[in-house]
């Protein structure tokens, strides 16, 4: 088979193009992060293409046009590459990096086009390049790649390691071939393999990138769908899951579950002569309160209005007790400013003990309703236990 390394590249262009205009009209909606990022590698891939034509249409320019024209567009796609990627990703954006690099890039390729005219070397330098880039773009996705339900970010990172290594086979080539091609336009097979191989590149990164926001999409709609807006912890849906994984894990062990009920005493009032805005930062104020007295392992969800549930595996009776005191006296003691003044909230708090063997935590959750409501009655800043 025949193939030529300028067609070739025409056929990268063509798809780098295409790529781009997808992403670029097919993103005009959204405004956040993630989206300007696709935004962004949009135009990177636009560059791109630009370069793979430089390289189909190499006859009508000449052999210096080619490479600095060639390199510029190349360098700058890699460094709004650098910057896309973090974008999505919502990481430190890295722009005088990837600017440093491209610069640097570019320097060296005039340097050893006009100065030190050697292919070799030029294409070394081009190489290490964008290993450097790469890296950057390896080290933002690495975290997140160790992490579960990350895959889009592994297969990204897994290309980004095939073109390095790529990228390594076409150097070791060059230095060991008896007669290597003197131009990237040479039609030997190095040539039209790396071509091939590497115009592969713009398309599975444009997928991976697809694939990543996705990724994101979901995760933020998790999130969204067990996240309270307000205080940032779980709601009715989050500590329902948080409950039944608790519980598997309580009956493995035969262990019990503590649960607490914690409502803020006379709540209205603070709305009444604050307003909701100051009765909100009350509340987010409350929730640091109560987070600060859990454990890692214990969990924190708000079941609605100013009613918070807390779930603490593995204790007995006396050790929720006591963490339920911890919780009352440390609001107590907190003086809560609203609008300069401050102002002395308490809550009052109903706990209870579900078994392990219990079938679901619903049992457990109305005992400590019951038990808040007679601390109400018994008149407030107070803890009650349900009789189990
Ligand atoms: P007590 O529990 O001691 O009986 O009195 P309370 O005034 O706290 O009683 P209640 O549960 O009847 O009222 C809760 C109030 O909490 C009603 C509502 O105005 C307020 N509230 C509920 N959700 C929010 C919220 O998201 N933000 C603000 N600012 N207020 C809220
Ligand atoms: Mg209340
Ligand atoms: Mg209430």
């Amino acid at each position: 088979m025949h193939l030529n390394v300028e067609t070739l590249a025409l056929v990268d262009g063509g798809q780098a193009l295409v790529l781009a205009l997808m992403l670029w009209f097919g993103t005009r909606n959204g405004s956040n992060h993630a989206v300007k990022g696709l935004r962004l590698r949009a135009v990177a891939l636009l560059v791109e293409a630009c370069g793979d034509f430089v390289l189909a249409f190499d006859d009508k320019l000449s052999a210096l046009a080619v490479l600095l024209f060639g390199n510029t567009f190349n360098l700058t796609a890699q460094a709004l590459t650098i910057v896309a990627l973090r974008m999505v990703l919502n990481r430190s954006l890295r722009w005088r990096e990837a600017l440093l690099l491209g610069v640097t890039g570019w320097l060296g390729v005039v340097y050893f086009s006009t100065a030190h005219p050697d292919y070799r070397v030029r294409v070394l330098w081009g190489s290490c390049i964008f290993v450097c880039n790469s890296l950057l773009n390896i080290s933002a996705l690495w975290g997140g790649c160790r992490k579960r339900d990350t895959r889009a970010q592994c297969l990204l990172l897994w290309t980004y390691i095939l073109a390095i290594a790529l990228l390594a086979w076409r150097n070791v080539s060059l230095w060991t071939l008896t007669a290597p091609p003197q131009s990237i336009g040479v039609p030997s097979a190095v040539n039209v393999i790396y071509v091939l191989l590497f115009g592969l590149q713009p398309l599975l990164a444009s997928v991976g990138f697809l694939l990543l926001y996705n990724e994101i999409l979901q995760r933020d709609l998790y999130d969204l769908a067990r996240i309270d807006p307000l205080t940032g912890v779980i709601n009715r849906l989050g500590l329902l899951e948080a409950s039944q994984s608790m519980l598997a894990r309580a009956r493995a062990k035969r262990e019990s579950i503590g649960v607490l009920l914690i409502d803020a005493d006379h709540f209205k009032s603070i709305n009444d002569r604050f307003g909701h805005d100051d009765g909100d930062r009350v509340l987010l104020e409350l929730v640091a309160n109560i987070r600060r007295m859990l454990r890692t392992s214990d969990r924190v969800g708000r079941v609605g209005g100013e009613e918070f549930l807390v779930l603490s595996p593995s204790v007995k009776e006396a050790d929720l007790l006591a963490l339920a005191e911890r919780i009352r006296s440390a609001v107590e003691r907190t003086s809560f400013s609203i609008s300069g003044q401050s102002y002395a909230l308490t809550v009052s708090i109903g706990a209870a003990i579900a078994d392990a063997g219990e079938p679901d935590m619903m049992a457990a959750r109305r005992r400590a309703d019951a038990a808040l409501y007679q601390a109400k009655r018994a008149g407030r800043n107070r803890v009650m236990l349900a009789a189990p």
